[in-house]
C-alpha cells in the first residue's frame, strides 16, 4: 500500500477482509507466512485490488471488503513492484471472482496498474 495516498483507509474493513480470507494468500493458499506477534494469527497483508488512487473513477468506495484482498508479502510486493506482465497475471486471478467490481474492463485494470509508479 502506497503511503502517499490521501484517501483514508479503514483498518476495520481491512481486518474483516483478511479474516474472510482466513489469513491466507488469495493468490495461492499454500503460500505460507508465519504467525504474527501482533495478532497471533497467520501474517497476511491487505491490498486494494483497485488502487485507492483511482477512486474518482468509481461511485462506490474502494475501501470496501470486496475490493480488499489478502496476500502473502511476496504476492503483495508483486502487485506493487512486478513488471506489468506479472501484474497482469495477478490481476487475472482476481478479476472474475470480484464480480461486484466488474463494471469496468480488465484492460482498464491493466492500465490502472500500468500507470502506477512503484511506491
Ligand atoms: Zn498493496
Ligand atoms: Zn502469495
Amino acid at each position: 500500500m502506497g503511503a502517499r495516498t490521501t484517501f483514508k483507509r479503514n483498518g476495520i474493513i481491512a481486518s474483516f477482509a483478511l479474516a474472510r480470507a482466513e489469513y491466507l494468500c488469495e493468490i495461492d493458499k499454500t503460500h505460507h507466512t508465519f504467525i504474527s506477534q501482533r495478532t497471533n494469527l497467520p501474517y497476511s497483508e491487505s491490498h486494494h485490488f483497485i488502487p485507492m488512487k483511482f477512486q474518482d473513477h468509481f461511485t462506490f468506495p474502494l475501501d470496501c471488503t470486496e475490493n480488499i484482498i489478502s496476500l502473502c508479502p511476496t504476492c503483495h510486493r508483486g502487485f506493487h513492484h512486478g513488471v506489468i506482465e506479472h501484474k497482469k497475471e495477478l490481476i487475472e486471478k482476481f478479476y472474475d471472482s470480484r464480480s461486484a467490481l466488474n463494471n469496468f474492463g480488465i484492460q482498464e485494470m491493466f492500465s490502472f496498474y500500468n500507470s502506477l509508479k512503484p511506491a
